[in-house]
C-alpha cells in the first residue's frame, strides 16, 4: 500500500522568507492537493542564535497571501503538535541516546580551538580532507578516543560537549532523488556532523530527520542547497532503524540570477531593482525596509504562475495556469535539474496577463483606490472606462493611476520632442479649427471626435498623421498613451476644448 502523501514546508525563521521559499512551499502544496494529501508547516528554529523576531509571522502571512493553505502545522495545529522545533526539544534526546547506545553517535568535548588546530595540522600534512570524521576523530577528544572512565568523568563534571554522528567507513550512500535519479556518495567523504549542540538543542540534521519520521512525511521536497545533506539524512534513517519509513526526496533546482551566473541573492535583486521577499519586510535589526512583491503590485496568482515555471514545465505551450490547473498538471518528474533563471520580465509579463484577464469593473477598484488617496472624485462608470482604455498598457495595478493621471489633471507641461518637431503653424491652424468644431456639440463620442478630425484635416488639406501627436500632447501632455479619440470621449467636450485652447496659448509655434 502506498503511504498517504504528507509533505512539509520547513522554513527557518532566520530572516524574511525569500521568494524561493514560496516556490518550495508551492511545489509541496501542489503535490499535496493533487494527491489529496496533507500540507504541513513546520518551523525549524533550533538555531536560536539566528532567530529573527517576526520571521515566523512573515512566513505565515506570505503563504496566506499567495494562497497556499496549510492543513496541519504551525498556526493551525494538528495531531503531531508542537510544530515549532524549539518546543520539541524533549523529543530529540531519546533518539540521540539511541544512536549513542548503538554506537552510531558519540560525545565530543573538543573546543573550537582544538578543532581549528586539527584542521591546520591535517592541512600541513597535505591532507585534502580536513573534516572532523573518519580520518581525524581518533585524534580528537571524544568518547571514541577517550576511555570510558574519562568520558564518564567529563560528562559528570559538566564539561561542555556535543554529540556527533559516527559515519561508518567504506559505505556507499545512495540518495534516490525524484528529480535527479540516484545519487551515490562514499561515506568516507562525509564528516561526523554535530547532531546535538552543547546547549542541548538538536541541529537541523537531527531534528529534521526525527520530525520527518515522527510526522510521517512521505516526500521531502526542498531546495537543492540541501542535497549535500541528504546522504547524512539517509544514513540517519538507517542508523535509527527507519530505512523503511524513509521519505522520498526531491531537490529543487537553484534559482539563478537573471543572467544565469550564480545563485540569486537579495543583493542581486536589490541591484536590479526587483523584490526578493513576498511581502515588504522591515529588518528588525537594521531597520532597513525591503519592498515585497505584494506591495510592488504583483498579483498573487501571477506570482504563483511565474514561480511554478521556475524549475517545472507542463511540457506543452500553455503558460497561464490557475492554481487549480497547476494542481492538475504538476508532476515531480517534470521538475528539471538545471538551475532556473529568475527572469523578472517574465514575472511582469504574467502580471500583465492576469490584469488583462480581469473585467473593467474589477480593475476600476484599483483606480478608485488610488483616486481616493489623491482625494479625487470619480464615478465607477468613468473609472471602468479609463481602465478599459489602459488595460493593455499596464503592468501593475498602480499603473492605472500613474498612466491615467492626465484624465484627472490637465497637463502642466508638454512633451518637448513633440512640441519641438510637430507644433507647426499648420498644426496650430488645424487644432484651432478642431477645438471650434467639437465645441459645438454638448457630448462627444470617440467616433464623432474622429470624424470631426478627419473633416477638419481634409478641409485644410493636412494629413492626420501630422496632427495626431500635437493633438495628443495638447490633451495629455505626453507623446503616447491610450486611444486618443476614446480619451477625448472620456474627458468630454468642455475639458478637451479647454485643454486644446490652453495648449494653443502656451506652446510656442515652431
Ligand atoms: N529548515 C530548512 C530551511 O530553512 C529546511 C530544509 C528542509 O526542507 O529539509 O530551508
Amino acid at each position: 500500500m502506498t503511504k498517504p502523501v504528507r509533505v512539509r514546508f520547513a522554513p527557518s525563521p532566520t530572516g524574511a522568507l525569500h521568494i524561493g521559499g514560496i516556490r518550495t512551499a508551492l511545489y509541496n502544496y501542489l503535490l499535496a492537493r493533487q494527491t489529496g494529501g496533507t500540507m504541513i508547516l513546520r518551523i525549524e528554529d533550533t538555531d536560536q542564535n539566528r532567530f529573527v523576531p517576526g520571521a515566523e509571522e512573515f512566513i505565515i502571512e506570505s503563504l496566506k497571501w499567495v494562497g497556499i493553505a496549510i492543513d496541519e502545522g504551525q498556526s493551525v495545529g494538528g495531531p503531531y503538535a508542537p510544530y515549532r522545533q524549539s518546543e520539541r526539544k524533549h523529543l530529540y534526546k531519546k533518539y540521540v541516546d539511541q544512536l549513542i547506545a548503538s554506537a552510531k553517535a558519540y560525545y565530543a568535548f573538543d573546543s573550537e580551538g582544538e578543532i581549528e588546530a586539527m584542521r591546520i595540522r591535517l592541512k600541513a600534512e597535505g591532507n585534502d580532507n580536513q573534516q572532523y570524521g573518519i580520518h581525524s576523530r581518533l585524534s580528537m577528544r571524544n568518547s571514541l578516543s577517550l576511555s570510558e572512565a574519562e568520558t564518564t568523568q567529563l560528562l559528570e563534571s559538566g564539561a561542555p560537549y556535543v554529540i556527533r554522528a559516527k559515519i561508518e567507513s567504506g559505505h556507499q550512500v545512495v540518495v534516490n532523488d525524484l528529480t535527479r535519479g540516484s545519487v551515490t556518495v562514499q561515506s568516507d567523504t562525509l564528516d561526523d556532523k554535530v547532531l546535538m549542540k552543547s546547549d542541548g538543542m538538536p541541529t537541523y540534521h537531527l531534528a529534521n530527520v526525527v520530525d520527518d519520521y515522527l510526522m510521517k512525511i512521505s516526500h521531502v521536497i526542498r531546495g537543492e542547497e540541501w542535497l549535500p545533506s541528504a546522504p547524512l539524512h539517509v544514513l540517519l534513517y538507517q542508523y535509527l532503524g527507519w530505512q523503511n519509513e524513509m521519505p522520498e526526496f526531491a531537490h529543487l533546482p537553484l534559482l539563478l540570477k537573471p543572467d544565469g551566473n550564480g545563485k540569486l541573492s537579495k543583493r542581486d535583486a536589490d541591484k536590479m531593482g526587483f523584490p526578493i521577499f513576498p511581502l515588504t519586510w522591515k529588518d528588525p535589526h537594521t531597520g532597513e525596509v525591503a519592498t515585497g512583491y505584494r506591495e510592488a503590485g504583483y498579483l498573487p496568482q501571477a506570482l504563483i504562475n511565474f514561480l511554478a515555471f521556475l524549475g517545472w514545465n507542463p511540457g506543452t505551450e500553455q503558460e497561464i495556469f490557475s492554481m487549480t490547473q497547476l494542481i492538475d498538471s504538476f508532476a515531480i518528474q517534470r521538475i528539471g535539474k538545471a538551475g532556473a533563471k529568475f527572469d523578472i520580465q517574465k514575472a511582469q509579463w504574467f502580471n500583465q496577463q492576469y490584469l488583462r484577464g480581469k473585467s473593467n469593473e474589477e480593475l476600476a477598484i484599483y483606480l478608485m483606490d488610488s483616486l481616493s488617496k489623491e482625494n479625487i472624485n470619480c464615478s465607477n462608470a468613468v473609472a471602468e472606462k479609463i481602465c478599459g482604455l489602459l488595460k493593455d498598457r499596464v503592468t501593475f495595478p498602480q499603473d492605472f493611476w500613474l498612466q491615467g493621471k492626465f484624465f484627472f489633471k490637465a497637463p502642466t507641461s508638454y512633451d518637448e520632442q513633440v512640441t519641438n518637431k510637430k507644433w507647426t503653424q499648420e498644426a496650430v491652424t488645424v487644432l484651432t479649427q478642431y477645438a471650434n468644431q467639437i465645441k459645438k456639440s454638448d457630448t462627444i463620442t470617440a467616433d464623432v471626435a474622429k470624424s470631426i478630425l478627419e473633416k477638419v484635416t481634409s478641409e485644410l488639406n493636412v494629413g492626420t498623421g501630422k496632427i495626431l501627436q500635437p493633438l495628443r500632447v495638447s490633451i495629455t501632455g505626453g507623446a503616447s498613451g491610450p486611444d486618443l479619440m476614446a480619451t477625448i470621449e472620456v474627458l468630454g467636450v468642455e475639458e478637451a476644448t479647454k485643454r486644446i485652447e490652453h495648449a494653443l496659448k502656451t506652446i510656442p509655434i515652431k
